[in-house]
């Protein structure tokens, strides 16, 4: 069933939940699951996958340091909206990156391993090759800064 949601559909959602995995795919989805998620102080496990590349980030925002998605990408952000329904995407790429959402959603909620959370993890599926990148929280970001 597909259903659209306002903003506070999304946020009442979003309260009853342990953890929110973000599979879509576009960024108006993406920055109001986060803003729910900041609102509500809920782990965002969020997986994005086009063309050959793919990318996995751990917002737990029941950490008071946590970045949140919007401080990687501000909502005002000059960054071009591309969808894999339009760009293509390597198939077996998204069910790596839906396994690596899963496994990353499984440790939050067991409490054990080294989550993601602060830490971008991008994987070029050409080039076989892995690399993470640390995230900071942004104290001017419009969603869980001060604005
Ligand atoms: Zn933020």
């Amino acid at each position: 069933m597909q259903q659209r949601l306002d903003g506070k559909g999304m946020s009442k959602l979003v309260s009853d939940a342990d953890i929110v995995l973000d599979c879509s795919d576009n960024f108006a989805t993406r920055h109001a699951l986060n803003r729910a998620c900041v609102e509500h102080r809920k782990p965002l496990v969020s997986a994005a996958a086009i063309r050959f590349d793919a990318q996995l980030m751990v917002f737990d925002l029941r950490k008071p340091d946590a970045p949140c998605y919007a401080c990687l990408f501000p909502e005002d952000g000059e960054v071009e909206e591309v969808q894999c329904s339009q760009m293509g995407v390597f198939a077996p790429l998204t069910g790596v990156a839906g396994a690596l959402q899963a496994m990353e959603a499984i440790k939050l909620v067991c409490g054990g391993g080294e989550s993601l959370s602060g830490r971008l993890l991008l994987l070029d599926a050409l080039g076989a090759e892995w690399r993470t990148v640390r995230i900071a929280r942004d104290p001017g970001c419009a969603v869980c800064g001060v604005g």
